[in-house]
């Protein structure tokens, strides 16, 4: 496998955010266009019906070519403006008829593979080619009405080619070597994304409660009936999964599509996935699943974005993160803590509240939209119970369905289930930037006079301003591990608690359990840390051409904001990623006491990569056998963020993993011992779990 983790990007968030949501306004198009994809032309004829709320307007490619455009049936004089690489066609004002038809063609862009996953977060160009195209909504391939709209596409491709855009499939035919298929999404939609290629279709009919659903893979030839069949299994496990658990799948039809490119995009009813992406076994038991789940939250019922977009976190909860506590409590645990070493992995200054989400472009969103919000559903559910929860997503799910939905409409379903307002909690969560640092002060136990039992006073703080948190606290006894539950929704207080045999040790949420700040033990460092850096500094210690190339080739697949080439190590440097071969590096990892290579790396593989934490630095080492070796770094490294060290034998990372963390523990004094704990007295201990490999 050559990537792993968040190769999935979500286009149906991003597609909304390009239009206004004006659901109650839905105009109506007719779409007929033929696509050539060796010539990359498209062409033909679309008819737009529009409600008598507005003026009439449509946007379309700058360089396409209107032949014909009228109004009712008269041809007529558009206003045109262009903006962005657009054309903006506005009805003049004396003219009346709200129904516009238009004739065009245009010529499209050639397929650009260079693309890696994050250019292809930005807005793409429609682009066309024999082995794949992909013409996504708002880059103006036909006359797209600036509301939302319901629509019906009919599309020809030639030859061996298939063509899809999201909706139900309502007629296709192959006649004289043209491929012709018919669409109709009857949803308001904000824009329509056209997929062609040479796919093979495969195609399963499957009933999921009192619904046919049509499960079909186009996928390019090489991927092979097996593959179909495996993702057309899995696709049919989450809609059961998930319409059992939510609500009826509110589409009939789901397909999984294949492109050329490196990356995945979730639609309506469809999903669109790198061929090399849907190779990868691991997509199937977890992106897939989210991508799926994505047609109830955020495709069936849509975030306010104005307001904080709040499906992603939920998808992650009730996808990604639901199958870690399928496969048990450690794999969900280290998730958890994963959401939590993201967030401490930001720079100063880069975090965002929940209500500011819209989608993903950089570490700071991903960790805020997906982490932050998946981790605030996790700590409703644990408030208000698992039945509650799942009946307040129910009854959510049948109440906005093909509506736009906000926090405060998911806080109101919760808190009827919970019948106590949710509101103080929600709003702490979604409104402000930061984490808590929940610590314990002290702890003092006395026996019970009685001599049954031992009270346990703790001192906790959280600083300002406070959270309303319930704090899970680990007790060790002299005869096991007891875990209570401790309140606290003021800055400092104290509470006293029973426990059975005498204790000894106290740790705070040692299951990562609350979003919280993590002490620096608990925080190992991760390559993170340099994805997202503020000023991130590249310090290269070889002096030839070619790899001086890889290193700003690596640094630029790998890092958000651009890097400072330097030859020696500044003390300054908040994050700095020091690149060189063994031989340049042994002494200069002496010389600024980096500590040696890790037992983890040594010896393997063609290139590795580790981090190390300085005091207040933290320094990326990226050993690398030569230039080629470390240019090959390019494509998975960047897939790695969340990991501390990993081994690549060429472009292949074949070993991974994340230092180990320690808890913070605080010794419990006996009442009566003298003086305030001294801070060496808190011991840190190594929690229970393995760095995957
Ligand atoms: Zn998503």
């Amino acid at each position: 496998m050559t990537v792993r983790g968040s190769v999935l990007l979500c286009l149906a968030a991003v597609i909304a955010l390009l239009l206004p949501w004006r659901v109650a306004d839905a105009a109506h198009l007719e779409l007929d266009v033929a696509l050539d994809p060796s010539q990359r032309t498209v062409s033909g004829t679309a008819l737009l019906k529009f409600s008598e709320a507005e003026r009439p307007m449509f946007a379309l490619a700058a360089d396409a070519i209107v032949e014909r455009a009228t109004v009712g049936s008269r041809p007529v004089r558009f206003d045109r403006t262009v903006a962005d690489g657009r054309a903006f066609f506005r009805v003049p004002p004396d003219v009346q008829g709200r129904n516009i038809s238009v004739v065009y063609r245009l010529t499209l862009a050639p397929l650009d593979l260079a693309r890696d996953h994050r250019s292809v977060l930005e807005a793409l160009p429609a682009m066309a080619d024999e082995q794949g195209s992909f013409l996504p909504s708002g880059s103006g391939w036909y006359p797209e009405p600036q509301t939302d709209f319901s629509y019906a596409v009919s599309v020809s491709v030639p030859g061996a080619q298939r063509a899809i855009v999201p909706g139900r499939l309502t007629s296709e035919s192959t006649r004289e070597g043209v491929y012709r298929a018919r669409f109709q999404f009857d949803q308001p939609a904000a824009g329509i994304d056209l997929m062609a290629g040479p796919f093979v279709v495969r195609e399963r009919q499957t009933r999921i409660g009192d619904r046919d659903v049509r499960l079909r893979t186009y996928f390019a030839p090489d991927l092979g009936d097996t593959l179909s069949d495996d993702y057309l299994s899995a696709v049919d496990r989450y809609l059961r999964l998930y319409s059992a658990w939510i609500g009826p799948y509110p589409y009939d039809e789901f397909s999984v599509v294949s492109g050329p490119l490196p990356t995945g995009f979730g639609m309506p009813t469809l999903t669109y996935l790198g061929a090399q992406v849907i190779r990868l076994p691991f997509i199937r038991d977890t992106s897939l699943g989210h991508e799926v789940l994505h047609n109830w939250w955020g495709n069936g019922v849509y975030p306010d974005y104005a307001r904080g977009n709040w499906a992603e976190g939920l998808t992650t909860f009730m996808a990604d993160y639901a199958y870690k506590e399928q496969a048990g409590e450690s794999a969900a645990r280290e998730m958890r803590h994963g959401w939590l070493r993201d967030h401490a992995a930001l720079p100063a200054g880069q975090d965002r509240p929940l209500t500011a989400f819209t989608s993903r472009t950089h570490s700071a969103s991903a960790a805020v939209g997906y982490g932050k919000a998946a981790m605030l559903f996790y700590m409703v559910r644990e408030q208000i119970g698992a039945e509650a929860f799942d009946r307040a997503i129910r009854t959510f799910y049948r109440d906005h369905l093909f509506k736009r939905a906000s926090w405060a409409d998911l806080e109101a379903a919760f808190s009827k289930e919970f019948s106590q307002p949710l509101g103080p909690v929600f709003n702490a969560w979604i409104t402000r930037t930061g984490a808590p640092h929940v610590a314990i002060a002290s702890a003092v136990a006395k026996p019970e006079p009685t001599g049954r039992g031992w009270n346990l006073r703790l001192l906790l703080s959280q600083g300002t301003p406070a959270y309303p948190l319930t704090v899970p606290v680990a007790v060790t006894t002299a005869t096991g591990q007891e875990v209570l539950r401790v309140p606290l929704s003021t800055a400092r207080d104290a509470a006293t608690i029973r426990v059975t045999d005498q204790p000894l040790a106290v740790v705070v949420d040692p299951d990562f359990q609350l979003w919280r700040e993590l002490d620096a033990v608990e925080a190992p460092p991760i390559v993170r840390e340099a994805i997202a850096a503020h000023d991130p500094v590249i310090v290269n210690l070889e002096g030839s051409p070619d790899f001086g190339r890889a290193a700003e080739a690596v640094g630029k697949a790998l890092l958000e904001q651009p890097a400072r080439m330097t030859s020696a190590l500044p003390a300054d440097a908040p994050v700095a990623v020091l690149v060189g071969t063994p031989a340049r590096l042994e002494p200069v990892l002496a010389k600024y006491h980096l500590g040696a290579r890790p037992e983890e790396v040594r010896g393997r593989g063609t290139a590795q990569v580790w981090t190390v934490r300085k005091e207040q630095q933290t320094v990326l080492v990226i050993s690398a056998r030569d230039a080629d070796s470390l240019a090959a770094l390019a494509r998975a490294l960047p897939h790695l963020g969340s990991q501390s060290w990993a081994v690549f034998e060429g472009p292949r990372p074949i070993a991974r993993g994340v230092w180990r963390a320690e808890a913070v523990r605080v010794p419990v004094r006996l009442s009566g011992e003298n003086g305030p704990m001294h801070p060496a007295l808190i011991l840190r201990e190594g929690l229970s779990w393995s760095s995957a490999a």
